[in-house]
């Protein structure tokens, strides 16, 4: 077709790892047209106005400081200013008893060892037993990925309540799995990446402002250099024409260019490569977790914490928005609980999900009760994230495919990184630098190690 809008490279798909890729072709001098189907860039890190509350919500999303490619993508868009970072976590149980993890005085691997010693949510043989497990992780984490964490924990014989109150907050916080479904190797990840390598590594980041306004600077940085940035372009169909080039076709209009990436979720590549011939990726080892988060708007403070993981309930992490957002006093408050791996909430109505959810935060903050609950809302994300179930990494693809000048990106393509938006934002680079034959080269620097973890780790 003579009137094809014709660019160097096509991304399809506006969400972390389609935005990574665009901004790194574009400042590479490429002539780049990023498609997307929604009106919104960012994909599932995404916010909206809630149309009956009258109020912008979105899924809060949290970053380390190991997430190095997403913490460069955020400064070259300048929005990492809205990253506020916390250097210690709560663990808070029923009653509200607190223990702390946080960084002291001793050197890596050792910086959480004081406050990990004094936490009463743990006993002696809870600690011991946490302690040598984390000793596995110590070099790093294991290069295979076919063992379950449920079966590392039989084997390293973590005792119940290690496990509910340690192993399982922090697993199924960060995988959004049941440990059956969570390979060791990226369980072993998390704990060598935030609680061994370095104090730096493992601070804890959240955006504090609506992911939208968060995210939404990069699509823009990426138009600033260069890139075409098309909201509500849903790609119909990729082929490739005889003269080698791709045409990627949106509502009957032809786009074309010699490379395109492909950095949509995994079951929308799989439709989109359905067609091709000798298609041979297998999709059906992917298996997409729930996510559900309830929103309670108060009239008043009703927590002095910005945030604080929940233990021995369904909720897992509560954040007081209100208080990250840096709300004035009269306000009121905003909290958002989060249930990960909500596989029985998908089952449930949303008034039952609130109810439960009401009852279990005033076990943990009695005041509340005297507080006034001024309007709530409950979002289920049902294809939030990907398990990184034991033996996936084999099915992952890597971004350069069988066919020329074609390549994917996606949090669930080989990344060595679980479902998050840095394994998105390096899936992106990691294309785009396939795309130029220097796989590397867009790619931030690993977090350093600290302290002995600089002889240690590798
Ligand atoms: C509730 C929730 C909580 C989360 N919490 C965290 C967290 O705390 N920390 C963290 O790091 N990660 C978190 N994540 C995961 C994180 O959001 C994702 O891993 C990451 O955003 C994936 O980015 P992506 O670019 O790979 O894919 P996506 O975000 O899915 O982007 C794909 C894009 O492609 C577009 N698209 C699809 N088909 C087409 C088509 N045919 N044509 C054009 N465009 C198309 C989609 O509209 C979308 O914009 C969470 C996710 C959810 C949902």
């Amino acid at each position: 077709m003579s009137d094809a809008v014709q660019s160097d490279v096509i991304v399809v798909g506006g969400g972390l790892a389609g935005m990574a890729a665009a901004v790194a072709l574009a400042e590479d001098g490429a002539n780049v047209s990023l498609l997307e189907r929604r009106p919104e860039i960012g994909g599932r890190a995404y916010s909206y106005l809630h149309p009956t509350l009258e109020e912008t919500v979105d899924s809060q999303h949290v970053v380390l400081g190991c997430c190095t490619n997403l913490l460069d993508l955020c400064a070259k868009a300048g929005t990492s200013e809205a990253i506020r970072w916390y250097d210690e976590l709560v663990f808070l149980e029923p009653g509200g008893r607190r223990s702390l993890m946080k960084s002291g005085l001793l050197p890596a691997p050792s910086h959480q060892t004081i406050s990990f010693l004094r936490a009463p949510m743990l006993g002696v043989r809870d600690k011991l037993g946490i302690a040598t497990g984390l000793m596995e992780f110590l070099r790093g984490y294991p290069a295979d990925d076919t063992e379950s964490f449920a079966t590392w924990l039989k084997r390293t014989r973590q005792t119940d309540r290690a496990i509910r109150h340690f192993w399982e907050p922090v697993v199924v916080g960060a995988l959004n799995d049941g440990f059956e479904r969570c390979s060791t190797k990226y369980a072993g990840k998390v704990f060598h990446e935030s609680f061994l390598r370095s104090p730096e590594g493992g601070r804890l980041g959240i955006p504090s402002a609506p992911l939208s306004e968060f995210l939404s600077p990069i699509a823009e940085h990426a138009t600033q250099i260069g890139a075409t940035v098309k909201r509500k372009s849903g790609v119909e169909r990729i082929e490739q024409a005889g003269d080698g080039q791709w045409r990627v076709i949106v509502d009957g209009e032809e786009h074309r260019a010699a490379s395109v990436i492909l950095a949509t979720n995994f079951k929308e590549a799989q439709r989109l490569l359905h067609d091709l011939p000798g298609a041979a990726l297998d999709f059906d080892p992917f298996v997409a977790a729930p996510i559900t988060t309830i929103h309670l708007w108060y009239d008043r403070d009703v927590t002095a914490l910005d945030h604080a993981v929940l233990l021995d309930t369904r909720i897992q992490w509560v954040f007081a928005k209100s208080r990250i957002r840096r709300w004035k006093a009269e306000q009121g408050s905003y909290l958002e609980l989060v249930i990960s791996a909500s596989w029985p909430e998908l089952q449930l109505g949303r008034q039952e999900i609130l109810a439960s959810a009401l009852r279990e935060l005033e076990l943990f903050f009695p005041s509340i009760r005297g507080a006034k609950l001024l309007k709530s809302a409950v979002l289920k994300e049902a294809r939030a994230t990907y398990s990184v179930t034991p033996g996936l990494d084999r099915f992952r693809p890597k971004q350069q495919t069988q066919y020329p000048g074609l390549y994917l990106a996606g949090d669930w393509t080989a990344t060595e990184w679980p479902s998050t938006m840095e394994g998105a934002v390096r899936s992106g680079r990691l294309a785009a630098g396939t795309v130029v034959e220097k796989t590397n080269r867009f790619m931030a620097a690993e977090a350093p190690a600290a302290g002995l973890m600089r002889w240690l780790s590798h």
